[in-house]
């Protein structure tokens, strides 16, 4: 053994973990332990030993090792995807199998069903919590989903389903990947103008890579997105939009063809959900969800269709005016959109996000956040000395405002890109609230992490204004998990709450974004300290609202097609027929006759969006409806934010999201807020047609 045990950082017990002390060497020996520990507890729980009666017994039979394993296992995956090393990367690589072998298991083992569903239907259910009931009802349930009750040559079938899904989805994800690489378009450099600089270098870089002359384009989206928006040559992008367009279906390369696989996917599907007793996978893939019934979903789609589609009509309408009139472009192609709607958009609202970047400075930014989140939710935060992974990380500890100002949660803050660091941004739990078997009350932690550029020389960070946008993000999704009062592991904070729901306090966050009084709290020019001027920001407002008529039927148009293929009987092997009937009902721009969008739908055939896409615009109804109350009440109003943290944020997944969200508005959610956000209301005085500049 290379390290004592007691000195290892993943199995200390203080209050914070040393993130600092942390090796690569210290992550098998621990795992050795934790998982021997949960074996073991496995092993008590599902053989019906007495020590596992009842609710609380469980508890602390099972519950208590295991999440001491998955919390030590998220801190290794943290560090992995934060400060990765070789080292690292190999201890992760090696441990996994056995991770996810343990909970598959976990997830599957027949004793321990039995013993769930015992205590959800026995005596001392009636007694228990509602939040407890819950974290019942929701074991059961998965088990159920995951085959628990398929006897004999259905439980073996249904197993194989799963396999051969798995296998299926990999192959499609691999064939889309793989037809995007697999091609490459070599043009002189000439013809590439408007493409941004940078762009062209890049291609200009990857021809010479490969001792080409001239750029070598590719479908990959730094490449693609820049030249169908900005090059110049029509004929240029009708090509590249051509391979888009065809690629992984039969009209592309034959080897990356993915309309077999697509077929057999959805047939599988269908059969899953048959053997589980659903009528169609839609059904199936909506049991763990907030969206009731497909007729449900598909009248919402229709409806937020419906209400999109003249201001979608007006916009195509002024976009081919716009490039008959300006671009000489007699007849708009879709390879002609984004670059005419590139040049109309810079026409209209001239501004670059470097203008507004100047007045976001990271710690003016932050300082109005936190002001913000003390004032809706009662709450203070506190910045705390911590041992972290990286100088640049800090941490702060959340505390009710008030007497005692009692601690409520804490928080690592990783916000700058730099090697070894992931992309992107997310919020992850470093520990949950939970009130432990022995007594004690465990307090929730977060990481927040953003990959904003770094600080230069003695100069503060400086944000654009989507970097704000995302960073409040994070920080709704944060607030969620750590202003929970909810007792329970498995329904404290995000945990338990339904997939499309699990967006509604992270966009809710984002409309603060856009509010004028806001944006005058967060900015400080970086030399004058003035506030954003006003013109400035009524120039963004503006912009935000561009085309999105059209990107909201986009967004119509794939959850219909994706609904209607996993609910209707019969559409396996008929994807192409559905999207072309699906853009007729929705669309007024007519598709390309080759465009193949389900052939390298990943969301679709390799992620987890099956009969789930709708879930993007669900989520965003939710917050801005949420949102609008605060709109109503006033931006800052504390009685308004008491009851968004009580009813919301507080409770976690102890009960189902339309409860949490009625109990919050007195309602069940309505359009008209996020319509109304997006300009996208006929008769609103302040919407998108009057926000235009003349
Ligand atoms: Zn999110």
């Amino acid at each position: 053994m290379t390290a004592r045990l007691h000195e290892n950082p993943l199995l200390g017990t203080a209050d914070l973990p040393d993130f600092a002390a942390l090796r690569p060497e210290h992550v098998s020996p621990a795992l050795d332990v934790l998982l021997a520990e949960a074996e073991a507890a496995l092993v008590l729980a599902a053989d019906g030993h007495e020590a596992a009666a009842d609710y609380d017994d469980l508890a602390r039979v099972l519950d208590v090792p295991v999440e001491r394993l998955r919390r030590a296992w998220g801190h290794v995956c943290h560090l992995q995807a934060v400060a990765d090393t070789p080292e690292l990367r190999a201890v992760h690589a090696e441990n996994l199998p056995r991770i996810t072998d343990f909970s598959t298991r976990l997830a599957s083992d027949p004793g321990l069903y039995a013993r769930y569903k015992a205590l959800a239907a026995g005596p001392q259910a009636a007694s228990l919590t509602p939040a407890r009931r819950k974290v019942l009802a929701d074991a059961v349930r998965d088990f159920v989903l995951g085959g628990a009750e398929l006897q004999g040559a259905d439980r073996e079938r249904f197993a194989a389903l799963q396999e051969q899904l798995a296998a299926l989805s990999k192959r499609f994800g691999d064939n889309v990947l793989d037809a995007v690489d697999a091609y490459a378009l070599f043009v002189d450099e000439d013809r590439l103008a408007g493409v941004p600089a940078d762009v062209v270098r890049a291609a200009r870089e990857a021809a010479s890579a490969e001792g080409r002359a001239g750029c070598k384009l590719t479908l990959q989206l730094p490449c693609y997105l820049p030249v169908m928006q900005h090059a110049e040559d029509r004929a240029l992008r009708e090509q590249i939009y051509g391979a888009w367009a065809r690629r992984a279906s039969e009209l592309g390369e034959a080897r990356f063809d993915n309309s077999p696989l697509m077929r057999e996917i959805v047939e599988l599907r269908q059969e899953e959900a048959r053997l589980l007793g659903y009528p169609s996978y839609a059904h199936l893939s909506l049991v763990p969800k907030m969206a009731r019934s497909p007729e449900e979903v598909l009248g919402f789609v229709h409806d937020l269709a419906r209400r999109a589609r003249p201001f979608a009509e007006r916009e195509l309408a002024e976009l081919q005016a716009f490039a008959r009139g300006t671009l000489g472009i007699a007849e708009l192609q879709p390879w002609d959109r984004s670059f005419a709607a590139e040049r109309l958009k810079q026409q209209r609202y001239a501004f670059g996000s470097e203008e507004v970047r100047p007045y976001f400075t990271l710690p003016r930014v932050l300082e109005g956040l936190f002001e913000l989140i003390g004032r809706l939710f009662g709450v203070r935060i506190d910045e705390e000395p911590a041992s972290t992974w990286h100088d640049s990380v800090r941490f702060f500890r959340v505390r009710r405002q008030g007497p005692g100002a009692l601690p409520v949660a804490g928080f690592y803050l990783d916000l700058h890109a730099r090697t070894g660091k992931q992309g992107g941004a997310w919020m992850d739990s470093a520990r949950q609230r939970w009130r432990r078997p022995e007594g004690a009350l465990q307090l929730p932690l977060a990481h927040l992490v953003c990959n904003f550029a770094a600080p230069v020389g003695d100069q503060p960070a400086l944000l654009t204004h989507d970097d704000v946008i995302t960073l409040f993000h994070e920080f709704g999704h944060g607030l969620h998990h750590m202003l929970t009062q909810v007792d329970e592991v498995a329904a404290s904070g995000i945990s338990g709450v339904e997939w499309d729901a699990c967006e509604l306090p992270s966009q809710f966050m984002e409309n603060f974004c856009w509010e004028w009084p806001v944006l005058q709290r967060l900015s400080s020019h970086v030399d004058t300290g003035e506030a954003l001027p006003r013109a400035l920001f009524e120039r963004m407002l503006a912009a935000r609202n561009f085309h999105n008529g059209l990107a909201m039927l986009r967004h119509c148009e794939y959850g219909l097609f994706d609904m209607r293929l996993h609910l209707e009987p019969g559409r396996a092997g008929q994807e192409t027929a559905l999207a072309f009937e699906v853009a007729a009902l929705l669309s007024p721009a007519v598709p390309a006759p080759f465009l193949r969008y389900p052939h390298s739908f990943t969301h679709l055939f390799d992620g987890g969006y099956a009969a789930g896409y709708y879930g993007y615009a669900w989520a965003e109804v939710l917050s801005a409806d949420a949102f609008s109350a605060f709109e109503e009440a006033g931006l800052f109003d504390p009685a308004t934010g008491e009851r968004f943290r009580e009813a919301v944020l507080e409770s976690g997944g102890s009960r189902p999201a339309m409860d949490s969200f009625k109990a919050f508005r007195g309602r069940e959610p309505k359009l008209d807020a996020l319509l109304r956000h997006q300009g996208l209301l006929p008769d609103e005085t302040g919407g998108r047609a009057a926000a235009l500049p003349a």
